[in-house]
């Protein structure tokens, strides 16, 4: 088992200690790395000011939350390629109007300078929303973002309508943190992704943190509905939560091919291996831990990795 309690911001020397313990758990389990569905990338400066949230325990965090991962953009590029990380997002969110192009502007540079990475944007209810992630859309864009406890507004918004719709049309996935963890808000919890999915059923999305704390609930829609996914991101470490409802793990079994990896890497508390220990010790099984750690994101978004290094700003999809 990792060392939950390990020093709040990795040393080198940690840091090399966490990518044996990561290569050790998916060598161990015959893998070729990990697909994690759930890593941040953002421009800089904005990278700064999130910190600085989670430095301050501020409004949307809630508690103390020392970040291990704190290194440059290059750096955990560099430390995810060692761990064996195969696939992982940049996943920016918007928190309030006018921010999202930007945001994708960047996120379309970093797919095109990462080329494993999952071509990743964001959107937010606003005039123009629908014709940016049309346009992302038909340049191939791998996935979306939403954040609602960030962002505070209604996954049914009018001004979303025709992004659903579109969405829905292209089945590109779109990760929701829908869930009141860590600080609930009025447009968070399962209902309003209910309610969503009512109107839009061929959505594919990714619930963040598989619903927290509202597990159960998201289950059920990951159940009910062919594409709903979750995410396992936080879930189960030692940080997390100290109570689990009755028979979610059961649930977790009967939804295997619905559960992915996910980390928020580089935002969390304690080494990477801790996340896959704690899935682990869930005591599903290793059939179970690869297709949540590789194959489940495989079948999902394909393994299109790009071949790269293109100067065209769009970092298509040249080996699919
Ligand atoms: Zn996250």
């Amino acid at each position: 088992m990792t060392d939950a309690a390990a020093p709040p911001v990795a040393s080198p020397a940690d840091l090399a200690a966490d990518v044996a313990a990561v290569r050790k758990r998916w060598t161990g389990l015959g893998l070729p790395g990990l697909f994690d569905v759930h890593t941040h990338f953002l421009p800089d400066g904005l990278e700064r000011r999130v910190w600085a949230q989670f430095d301050a325990a501020g409004p949307k965090i809630g508690r103390p939350w020392p970040i291990r991962y704190r290194l440059t953009t290059d750096e955990r590029v560099a430390l995810l390629r060692d761990m064996g990380v195969r696939r992982f997002p940049s996943l920016p969110y918007a928190h309030r109007p006018g921010v999202a192009e930007r945001l994708n502007d960047w996120a379309r540079d970093f797919a095109v300078r990462v080329p494993e990475s999952l071509w990743s944007a964001t959107f937010f209810p606003e005039e123009g929303a629908e014709a940016y992630v049309a346009g992302l859309v038909a340049d191939g864009v791998e996935v979306f973002k939403v954040h609602v406890q960030v962002g505070e507004f209604e996954l049914d918004d009018p001004l979303l309508t025709p992004v659903w719709g579109l969405l829905e049309d292209s089945g590109t996935p779109v990760v929701v943190h829908a869930g009141h963890a860590p600080v609930g808000n009025d447009h968070t919890g399962p209902e309003p992704l209910a309610r969503l999915l009512r109107r839009f059923p061929r959505l594919a999305v990714v619930a963040a943190h598989l619903g927290a704390p509202d597990y159960l609930a998201f289950c059920d829609l990951a159940a009910a509905y062919d594409r709903v996914h979750l995410d396992t991101t936080m879930v189960f470490t030692d940080f997390w939560e100290a109570d689990y409802p009755v028979g979610l793990v059961d649930r977790l079994r009967d939804l295997e091919p619905k559960v992915l990896l996910g980390t928020d890497v580089p935002t969390i508390p304690y080494p990477y291996a801790h996340q896959l220990d704690a899935l682990a010790r869930l005591g599903l099984g290793d059939d179970w831990m690869r297709s949540v750690c590789w194959h489940n994101g495989l079948e999902l978004f394909g393994d299109g990795v790009r071949s790269g290094g293109e100067s065209s700003g769009t970092p298509g999809g040249s080996t699919r």
